[in-house]
């Protein structure tokens, strides 16, 4: 029989897509440079989160950190809490996550419906204040007995999950031809792990780009606040590698949701707000690539979790976010 005991044994092998909308008659249309988007929300947890989440566990197992009965507390903005859920679920451990309140209701909604509990923090807080989700997160695994903090911001699982399986599969499906690796930034362990494998197998032929959300300290900003979720930061964290990215495009909160609603629309790719951001970023690699070039997107999750945002008219029409569709098939340009 064709089964499988856990979901574990699905996280990871997900689809390369071609995009054949959004790119237009420069990119992608057959004139241009392809564009391919790998659609991480094929993962159980219906994100890219669940690659690094099995892995953490795994090693914090073998090392010793999480034992049977164990519970695991995380800062997390959803979908890492998702795939450690359900790893934690597989094996019998407790999960406590703790969520910035920017992140949207629905998406601490299924946290919970797994059997995590969820504690909520204030976004408008320095990472040092003691409200903050960081101090909260190492309070909690301070206090609870058992408590391991996998912390996807200076494990080196993070990274190292996208060096072993989010690399090698673009590598493998693209059958070597990939020329340029397009992600959002958020912890670094996408960019840093698949960058650092693909560097290495092409003899750094292949190109890195970074998209982050305007104002993110990893284009140049200041830290202040985006509505972006799960990239951008103000500190620089321990996954990050600096040395892989050959360059990091800043992309606005407009551009980036409504990237994301056309994605919906014309390529059926029901994805969230990061997506759209990394797309907006490939469409400008495109714009420059020639017509061999092989552009790889990494779109890390599915849009449900944001249908009472990006993808609502009035939350979009309160932040002046909402244009007219007239205007949409220029979103992202360089104006
Ligand atoms: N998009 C979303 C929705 C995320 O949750 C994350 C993870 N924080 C990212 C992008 C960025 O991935 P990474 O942490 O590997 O840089």
């Amino acid at each position: 029989m064709q089964v499988h005991d856990s979901l574990v044994e699905l996280m990871g092998n997900t689809p390369l897509v071609r995009l054949r909308k959004v790119t237009g008659d420069g990119a992608g249309g057959g004139r241009g440079a392809q564009v391919l988007a790998k659609v991480e929300y094929f993962n159980p947890g219906g994100s890219v989160k669940d690659r690094i989440a099995v892995r953490m566990i795994d090693a914090a197992e073998r090392s010793g950190e999480l034992r049977p009965g164990g519970t695991i507390v995380e800062p997390t903005s959803g979908n890492t809490g998702v795939g450690l859920a359900i790893v934690a679920q597989d094996r019998g451990y407790r999960c406590v996550f703790v969520c910035p309140d920017k992140v949207a209701k629905d998406k601490i909604d299924v946290l919970r419906a797994y059997g995590a509990e969820v504690v909520v923090c204030p976004t408008a807080v320095s990472p040092e204040h003691p409200d903050s989700y960081y101090s909260v997160s190492d309070r909690l695994a301070a206090e609870i007995p058992g408590a391991w903090k996998p912390n996807q911001y200076t494990n080196p699982q993070n990274p190292v999950s996208h060096y072993e399986t989010t690399g090698p599969e673009i590598w493998e499906q693209t059958e070597g031809r990939v020329t340029h690796f397009v992600a959002g930034i958020g912890t670094g362990g996408t960019i840093s792990g698949t960058g650092k494998y693909l560097k290495e197998v092409s003899g750094g032929r292949v190109k890195i780009i970074g998209a982050d959300p305007e104002g993110s300290v990893y284009s140049g900003g200041s830290g202040r606040p985006y509505l972006t979720e799960g990239v951008g930061e103000d500190i620089w964290p321990e996954t990050y590698d600096r040395d892989i990215c050959d360059d990091v495009i800043a992309v606005s909160d407009k551009d980036s949701f409504n990237m994301t609603r056309r994605l919906a629309r014309e390529e059926a790719l029901l994805v969230g707000g990061s997506c759209g951001m990394a797309v907006v970023a490939a469409l400008r690699v495109a714009a420059a690539a020639g017509p061999d070039d092989v552009i790889v997107v990494l779109l890390p999750d599915g849009g449900r979790g944001y249908l009472s945002k990006i993808f609502n008219d009035e939350w979009m029409a309160d932040y002046g976010f909402l244009i007219p569709a007239t205007e949409e098939a220029r979103v992202g340009e360089v104006l």
